[in-house]
């Protein structure tokens, strides 16, 4: 089948007791065994059954195995949010004393966990620029364990060759490459196919689509999902909650409409963006200014629905238009069907300093757009409005 039939249909499971026609939310946390012989087999053999919910359940295991469809994997791991995917993906394929390279721009927190967290646990680090695949060459060290990339990365969009990196990564034994796919869905681009060993998703984005819930994906072989489920996420326990899981199910009923349209308005406001006195520049891979966007045409189905843009006046100019949208709402997360409007430096990348930030293109000037799927025009329209409310005297 194709992409929007699958999106629907796609292991999707018949409820045999009633008949129900969408799946029923099993919304318990634990199962009744039949006998004692059951409870002995199961606790040993989780995978062929249902005993806790930590371990699994029948809800959350449906949309696992929907996201392993839509990624070609052998199986997905559903967790409590985006970073309870990347910090259980990413703990389970190292421990202390190994080495690992991420990429220069991606999501505050991992930046965070990677810079914060795990040197506590002897986890040294290199940050390189993915989209220059000779520069992770030149970082790998005898002890690297995992090269880390997202792409498109949050929030200048930068593209970075996944066959590339993969190719590279895998002529050294013992190096797992790991891509956070969450502004792309599974809709627009598969990791695994080019080569990565585990992507990660922030359900809570895209899948989703509605900003009801917070949840991540992790998908892969079926001999690093397993790893990752025993013993990561059973003893760090960011499981996933079935009515979370169940309503991301409800949203991904429309991934491909919603995908679509997201593109399509998007590359509409990049345009306009583009085009406006007031802005200094826009990231948006479908521009054909943007340094990833043969990289992007090359490795994915379509350019999404985010973007970031330079504001000429700073910050100042940046709390009066951020003041005036009326259609985008400022708020931070992404990927939902309206838009959304925040500004990086203060919000998604606080974790990371001026210098860090200005280094990579974040700059104190720059907000970033979830361009949703309302009509294109009024979004246009609305920016435009917000823009005329900066009265600084540029140029
Ligand atoms: C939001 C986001 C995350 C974190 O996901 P949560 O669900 O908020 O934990 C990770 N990576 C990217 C690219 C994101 O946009």
């Amino acid at each position: 089948m194709e992409l929007n039939t699958d999106v629907l249909h796609a292991e999707q499971r018949r409820d045999v007791a009633f008949g129900s026609h969408v799946s029923p939310l099993y919304q318990t946390s634990t199962f009744v065994l039949h006998d004692f012989d059951e409870a002995v087999h199961l606790n040993q053999n989780i995978d062929q059954g249902f005993v806790y919910s930590r371990f699994g359940n029948p809800t959350v295991d449906e949309f696992e195995r929907k996201i392993a469809y839509l990624e070609h994997a052998e199986a997905a791991l559903g967790l409590a949010s985006g970073l309870g995917a990347i910090s259980t993906a990413v703990m389970s394929v190292i421990k202390g004393g190994d080495h690992i390279i991420f990429g220069d721009v991606i999501y505050g927190c991992t930046f965070a966990l990677f810079t914060k967290v795990l040197p506590d646990f002897h986890v040294d680090y290199t940050i390189v620029d993915t989209t220059d695949p000779e520069a992770i060459a030149a970082a790998i060290r005898p002890n690297t364990k995992l090269v880390y990339v997202e792409t498109p990365a949050n929030p200048t969009l930068k593209i970075s060759d996944i066959q590339a990196i993969a190719d590279l990564v895998h002529q050294h034994e013992g190096i797992r490459l790991i891509v956070d796919s969450t502004f792309a869905s599974p809709y627009l681009q598969n990791p695994l196919d080019l080569g990565a060993d585990l992507v990660v998703h922030s359900a809570t984005k895209y899948l989703c689509g509605h900003g009801t819930v917070t949840a991540g994906v992790i998908a892969g072989s079926k001999a690093l999902i397993d790893q990752a489920r025993m013993p990561y996420l059973q003893c760090f326990g960011a499981v996933l909650d079935p009515f979370a899981a169940w309503q991301i199910m409800q949203g991904m009923k429309t991934l491909g409409v919603r995908m679509e349209r997201h593109c399509e308005n998007a590359m509409k406001v990049a345009n306009f963006l583009e085009g406006h006195p007031m802005i200094d520049h826009v990231y948006y891979p479908g521009l054909p200014s943007h340094p990833s966007h043969e990289t992007a045409k090359k490795q994915m189905r379509g350019f999404g629905g985010m973007m970031s843009a330079d504001i000429k006046g700073g910050i100042d100019a940046v709390r009066k238009v951020m003041n005036a949208t009326k259609v985008f709402s400022l708020a931070t997360s992404l990927g939902n069907v309206d838009s959304l409007i925040q500004h990086s430096p203060s919000m998604s990348h606080f974790d990371m300093t001026p210098e860090e930030r200005h280094r990579v293109s974040i700059y104190d000037g720059q907000v970033r757009l979830s361009v949703g799927i309302e009509d294109a025009d009024d979004l246009i329209h609305d920016l435009d409005q917000a823009l005329s409310k900066i009265d600084v005297c540029v140029n």
